[in-house]
């Protein structure tokens, strides 16, 4: 039995869907202006091992995502710049071309990390009928009221405002970093259409005239419209869990009267070397950089498996390094078990098998899981492991039927590069992290790339 922790109740909750055997799940796609980071990957392999347990577990599953490709704005309000516009003022290249670019790779990032594309994957564009009939009738049931610049949801409508975060009002505004819109009658009443300025790129016409809709309710036309009120599961990065969130579940029940989302499920965020990922910090890193830097997709999914979705994970390259090596190890050990012709005891492959379905409907807690599959790994060598082990790589997706001979990178530098790494060693020792990273970046200005293992380093040539 499936146990899964509930936002929206703070508890670890046994999961029942709607409908026996069918899961409904909803999850909040990217915005396509850029290139995803490996902050918001990192969501979408949670969304992944989600589904994948699901599956083990044997349920007929039904997933939609979304694909923003109308610019929501600079921050989660509704002032600020349009990022879609930005970005096709910057890359002089039209809306739709800088949406279908970023989707593209988008799609080919979730492919290389082995994440499976949910069942329903759909574009807020060509939804735009949808989400103006979706804001008429919050009019025409009284939820949403006519302003000079768009149409507002009115908060003080619903009393449950608030019920996901559990936060107050007060405590909302006091995070709000945008101007008061003096015509708005709350400050947290947030826009489901905005009406466009003349030199707006992307507009429709709707019955307030030209515009566009609101971030918010895009989630609320599609999961409406493809899964139906009330729904299953609704994932997305915790967040989401104060403001956009909170929406939806404000659009939604304006229209049902009650609940329509059993059961909220958000992942925590990724942070690099402790802090926030952000473009001026040049620390939003994407698939394609790390592979630059030696680094598979692969080994990106085994770093994220190291951590509970609802735990933070620290980004660090070192963290990548162990990664790399451990996930080098397991095929390894792995090619060992598939090229053997021994056998294991059933009842022992069977009390593995135990632990490991234990693990992951205990609120997905897959890096017990990949603990468990460890723990079988180092048992004497015999076929049944690694045929085990493929069983277990249905929820893992760590492509672990290419287990191959465990490769010994090669210590081929020049002595000054050498020098370095050796200082390096040195540095770590001493705890002085910063220095260690400061050579990892000489050594890497030289061309080079050093990766921690057990023994101590090697070093490999970079592109
Ligand atoms: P966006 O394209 O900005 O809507 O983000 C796509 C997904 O990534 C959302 O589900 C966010 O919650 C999630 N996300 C954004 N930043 C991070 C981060 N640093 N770590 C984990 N998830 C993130
Ligand atoms: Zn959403």
């Amino acid at each position: 039995m499936l146990k899964i922790y509930n936002t929206l109740t703070r508890k670890k909750e046994e999961f029942t869907p709607i409908k026996e055997g069918k899961v409904c799940m909803y999850s909040c796609g990217p915005t396509v202006y850029s290139f995803a980071h490996i902050g918001n990957l990192r969501t979408y392999v949670f969304m992944d091992l989600f589904r994948r347990v699901l599956k083990y577990d044997g349920y007929k599953l039904k997933g939609v995502m979304n694909i923003t490709d109308v610019g929501h704005l600079t921050s989660d309000e509704d002032e600020g710049e349009d990022k879609m516009e930005k970005a096709s003022r910057e890359q002089k290249k039209s809306p739709y071309e800088i949406a279908e670019f970023y989707a593209k790779v988008f799609f080919e990032d979730l492919k290389k990390l082995n994440i499976g594309r949910p069942e329903i994957v759909e574009k807020i564009t060509d939804h735009i009928p949808e989400t103006i009939a979706y804001v008429q009738e919050l009019i025409d049931k009284g939820y949403a009221y006519e302003i000079d610049d768009g149409i507002y949801y009115d908060i003080s409508k619903f009393p449950g405002y608030g019920k996901l975060s559990r936060l107050n009002l007060d405590e909302q505004q006091a995070g709000a970093r945008v101007e008061v819109n003096s015509q708005k009658r709350h400050p947290a009443d947030f826009a489901v259409w905005k009406k466009a300025e003349p030199n707006h790129i992307m507009q429709w016409e709707s019955p307030w005239g030209m515009g566009y809709p609101g971030w918010h309710i895009e989630c609320s036309a599609l999961s409406r419209k493809y899964l139906g009120f009330p729904f299953d599961i609704h994932t997305g990065g915790v967040d989401h869990i104060p403001v956009h969130h909170e929406n939806e579940i404000a659009q939604n029940e304006a229209i049902t009267g009650k609940k329509t989302v059993n059961y909220w499920v958000h992942g925590d965020f990724m942070l690099v070397d402790n802090g926030k990922m952000s473009k001026s910090l040049g620390n939003t890193y994407t698939i394609s950089d790390l592979e630059k830097r030696g680094y598979s997709a692969m080994d990106f999914r085994y770093f994220c498996l190291n951590a509970h979705y609802r735990k933070k994970l620290n980004f660090t390259f070192d963290g990548m390094d162990g990664a790399k090596v451990s996930y080098a190890r397991l095929l390894g050990a792995l090619y060992q078990h598939k090229t053997s012709d021994k056998k294991t005891d059933e009842n022992v492959i069977k009390a593995y098998k135990d632990e490991f379905v234990e693990a992951i409907n205990d609120d997905l807690n897959v890096p017990r899981a990949l603990g468990i599959l460890w723990k079988a790994v180092k048992e004497p060598k015999s076929r049944d492991i690694y045929e085990l082990a493929l069983d277990f790589d249905k929820v893992l997706g760590l492509s672990l039927d290419q287990a191959k001979p465990e490769e010994q990178p090669k210590v081929d530098a020049p002595a000054e590069v050498v020098e370095l790494a050796e200082q390096r060693v040195n540095a770590k020792k001493e705890k002085n992290y910063a220095l260690a990273d400061e050579l990892r970046a000489k050594i890497a200005a030289l061309g080079y790339q050093v990766v921690d293992t057990k023994e101590g380093y090697t070093l490999a040539k970079t592109e």
